[in-house]
């Protein structure tokens, strides 16, 4: 069975390299950390590291401020890697380059998931990765404290928008309860990450309803480099902002274009009840989730990218596509 293989081969191994993929977003933070503690509180070495900056909200978490960079982990030589939270080897990073001549484990929860490691336990009716890693830290047998906890809880609370989003079953509140009876803090993570925001970032905010279409049951919006530049921001201070344009009533696809850094665009997308977003964005060399899935375009104009991704998701909300 996979889920023993994986039990097997992580309390044989001794050096393991746990990461996620770049962009990071709080589960991923979540998974990479709360694993990287976990087995290191087991007795392995562990290094957690992310090709990609740690956005500053994050920060504040247990564990957090010892992952590494891509650069003080690249020359290691782990005997296991544990990539978490990661459809493709592309969002790895530069660490894919690792993950050829060793041993790799897969824990993912994404349908897109392309099934890349030695073995792979992906799980698409997860709500949150974080939760299968906290499934796989109790069957080791990791002792968790309030501060492993909390750190676990918070890509659960993320991935589902705070026990909101149509992934949130009675697994989530499972496993959060958990977590709670642990210890996790609830009103620090919603604190830290929902009420914590720069006035430079709601000015930016300003930016993107300024820039708003609502065009029948798409709405989109763009932010472009000036934007952040403008506003002191970077792309960390816009999560969560293609939420709220999806919060607009009879609205059933929210896409936000994001131009950062300059040359670069990313493409944010949200449905509500029908769209699968995620088909969208595969067919534009992305991925994700039916309700929450994104792509990105290198050495790109961001209206080019704009105009193309919009009328390509005209003809699927036209098509009736699902
Ligand atoms: P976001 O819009 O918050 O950047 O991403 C939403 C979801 O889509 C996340 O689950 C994320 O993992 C996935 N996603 C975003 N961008 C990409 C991408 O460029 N490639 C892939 N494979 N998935 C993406
Ligand atoms: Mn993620
Ligand atoms: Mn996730």
């Amino acid at each position: 069975m996979k889920f023993s293989s994986i039990i097997s081969q992580i309390n044989e191994s001794k050096f393991i390299l746990v990461t996620g993929h770049i962009m990071p977003d709080g589960d991923d933070i979540s998974s990479v950390t709360s694993l990287a503690v976990g087995l290191e509180r087991l007795g392995k070495t562990v290094v957690g590291s992310i090709d990609y900056p740690v956005p500053w909200y994050y920060r504040n978490f247990y564990g957090v401020e010892k992952l590494k960079t891509y650069e003080q982990a690249k020359d290691l030589d782990p005997d296991l890697i544990i990539v978490v939270d990661c459809s493709t080897p592309d969002r790895v990073g530069r660490f894919q380059n690792l993950l050829n001549d060793r041993k790799t484990i897969v824990i993912d929860h994404h349908a897109t998931n392309t099934l890349f490691g030695g073995l792979n336990w992906v799980d698409s009716s997860s709500a949150s990765t974080a939760q299968m890693v906290y499934i796989l830290n109790k069957t080791l047998g990791v002792p968790y404290d309030a501060d492993l906890a909390t750190v676990n809880y918070l890509g659960i609370a993320t991935d589902t928008g705070f026990f909101k989003y149509s992934n949130t079953d009675s697994h989530v509140f499972k496993i959060a309860a958990e977590l709670v009876e642990f210890g996790a803090k609830p009103h620090f993570v919603s604190s830290t990450i929902l009420e914590n925001k720069s006035p430079e970032q709601m000015k930016l905010y300003c930016r993107m309803v300024d820039h708003m279409i609502v065009d029948g049951q798409l709405v989109y919006s763009w932010l472009s480099y000036d934007d952040y530049r403008a506003n002191n921001c970077s792309d960390d201070d816009s999560t969560g902002f293609v939420s709220e344009l999806r919060s607009i009533k009879n609205v059933e696809v929210a896409i936000l274009f994001i131009e950062y850094p300059e040359g670069q665009v990313h493409v944010s997308m949200r449905s509500k009840n029908w769209v699968d977003v995620s088909k969208i964005a595969s067919s534009l060399g992305g991925g994700g989730h039916a309700r929450a899935a994104g792509c990105s375009f290198r050495d790109a104009k961001l209206h080019e990218v704009l105009d193309e991704v919009i009328g390509l998701v005209r003809d699927f909300l036209q098509g009736g596509n699902r």
